[in-house]
């Protein structure tokens, strides 16, 4: 037997990948699948495009954590959303792996006292490609030494929030290595926000397209010279290894992690 593990979002773009992720992995059994409108009571398998696998998508992620006794949900589902899902997951004894964005550095003390109540763990990631998350790690080496940076991410057009949360996360990792970061300013703005939004000093460019997945570029300044980082999902499943990575170790974890880096030896 495998580890039991719940895809709360299955339907979605991304859970859908997950479910085949899950599939390919000997040492993971899907156990059940929790949607949203579109396709409840249908088989996940054909769903999927494929065999029926025996497994109906449901729509309550309580009661069917419950029901079908996972040990570990994974949740890719809104933002508007998410916190509500982590409670439902912890309360009836689940470990979470949550890819929904929507949840920052400050929401992680209150979900970690949740998650200790119950005596649950969790892996929180922003970003689980393995190469975003390097970026993370080389764009805090860069920030120690160019003390001016800005942030533009671009994601596909059907997005629902901006900026990313891994920008949040990327801007939140350089002004912490920064110790501070001061945005060049801009004396006339002729057209409202075009400098972007800006988070702890560091300016977030976010752009919205078809033809794009997930993709983040760092761009450093100093004296005579720049520096810029780049990481770009080109499909999907560059999130997947990330998801099961984190699916195998969540139960042994202590508490709440926030970040795939966490989990890497890096
Ligand atoms: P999507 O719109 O394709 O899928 C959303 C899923 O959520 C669907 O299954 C839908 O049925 C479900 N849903 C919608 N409203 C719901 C509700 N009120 N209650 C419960 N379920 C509901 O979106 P997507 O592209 O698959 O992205 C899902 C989330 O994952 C987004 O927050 C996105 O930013 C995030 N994401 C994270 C990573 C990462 O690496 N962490 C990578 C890609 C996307």
């Amino acid at each position: 037997m495998g580890i039991r593990v719940l895809v709360s979002g299955a339907n979605g773009r991304m859970g859908r990948e997950v479910v085949k992720g899950i599939l390919a992995d000997p040492d993971l059994d899907l156990v059940g699948a929790v949607g949203h409108e579109n396709g409840i009571g249908q088989d996940v398998g054909v769903l999927l495009g494929r065999e029926p696998l025996g497994l109906e998508l449901a729509a309550d992620l309580g009661s069917t954590i419950s029901r079908t006794g996972a040990e570990v949900v994974v949740d890719f589902t809104r933002p508007a959303v998410v916190k509500k899902n982590l409670e439902t997951i912890a309360k009836r004894g689940a470990h979470a792996v949550i890819g929904t964005t929507g949840i920052t550095e400050a929401d992680i003390p209150e979900i970690a006292a949740l998650y200790r109540e119950y005596g649950v763990n969790a892996v929180i990631a922003p970003n689980f490609a393995v190469g975003a998350v390097l970026l993370l790690k080389f764009a805090a080496q860069a920030a120690r030494f160019f003390p001016q940076v800005e942030i533009i991410e671009t994601h596909h057009d059907q997005k629902l929030d901006a900026p990313s949360g891994t920008a949040i996360k990327y801007a939140e990792a350089i002004a912490r290595a920064a110790g501070s970061v001061t945005p060049a300013a801009t004396k006339v703005e002729k057209v409202p926000g075009v400098r972007g939004g800006e988070l702890a000093g560091i300016k977030i460019h976010s752009l919205r397209l078809p033809g794009f997945v997930a993709h983040h570029t760092i761009v450093f300044g100093g004296l005579g010279q720049s520096l810029t980082l780049r990481h770009d999902s080109i499909s999907r499943e560059s999130f997947i290894p990330g998801v099961i990575l984190a699916v195998k170790k969540v139960s042994n974890l202590d508490g709440v992690v926030y970040g795939l880096e966490n989990l890497l030896d890096i």
